[in-house]
């Protein structure tokens, strides 16, 4: 089932129906992109069609983040649960370990996506990492990337680029790279390489995840600005329904 939420479709699954689905999509082996949606995004989106046109299009999107189920219960169609982009990953490179699928990992820093690879590894040694790329590239240099996955032909394709450019890259070059898995995972491969912490389980079963990362990385407060301006909207929309 998919809920409507301030003009997205959101797929109201759960994090083990989530996986099976994608399961699926790999034994297809045909196309797919996965957008894991959070309050950012769809704030954005609300000024920019082409965003809102994106989600709409694509083959699944969850709900990423405390903000989005919050939202969705405001708009009387509840969600199940959260599924971020970081949980799903691991989690599908859980089921790759056993199914023995082929995984690409493109973005962050420098040398960051071939840590998380070989950290992957050792976790899901069953995996087989096709190939690594950072994610400081020109416009130009995608067409050279994009030939590096079509011969990789991975299984799973994880994008870290940050939102919403990679899931704009994932949508531009899908029809030629035909992943049976393509999603953005935003700042996973910095967590999985070890080089930046998550949030601790406290922290995350208080959902205040968003807190613990201001105080660690007080940069990104300009951009959670936008949570109040996105739990306003929906207090507007769905509670006042104005
Ligand atoms: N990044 C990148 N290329 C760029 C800009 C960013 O590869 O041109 C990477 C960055 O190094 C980081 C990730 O994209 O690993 C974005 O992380 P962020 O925490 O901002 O992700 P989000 O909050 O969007 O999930």
């Amino acid at each position: 089932m998919r809920i409507e939420l301030l003009g997205a479709y959101i797929d109201a699954l759960n994090m083990n129906e989530t996986v099976d689905k994608l399961a699926g999509f790999v034994k297809s082996g045909r196309p797919h992109q996965v957008i894991t949606l959070n309050p950012e995004y769809l704030y954005r989106a609300q000024g920019r069609q082409d965003l809102l046109d994106l989600v709409n299009r694509v083959d699944l999107v969850t709900a990423d983040g405390t903000g989005i189920v919050w939202a969705a219960k405001m708009a009387g169609t509840p969600v199940p649960e959260r599924v971020t982009g970081i949980d799903l990953m691991l989690r599908l490179c859980a089921r790759g370990d056993y199914e023995g699928w082929r995984v690409f990992l493109l973005g962050a820093s420098p040398g960051v996506a071939q840590e998380a690879g070989e950290k992957l590894k050792e976790q899901f040694p069953g995996l087989d990492i096709v190939g690594t790329h950072h994610g400081y590239f020109t416009d130009g240099e995608s067409r050279r990337i994009v030939d590096l996955i079509c011969e990789a032909k991975p299984h799973l394709l994880f994008v870290a680029l940050g939102m919403p450019r990679q899931e704009e890259w994932i949508a531009r070059h899908q029809p030629k790279m035909g992943v049976p898995v393509a999603m953005g995972v935003g700042g996973s491969f910095d967590v999985i390489s070890g080089r930046k912490e998550r949030a601790p389980l406290w922290a995350q079963r208080m959902k205040i995840e968003w807190l613990y990362r201001l105080v660690k990385e007080p940069s990104r407060f300009r951009r959670q600005l936008v949570l109040p301006k996105f739990a306003a909207l929906v207090i507007k929309r769905y509670v006042w329904k104005a």
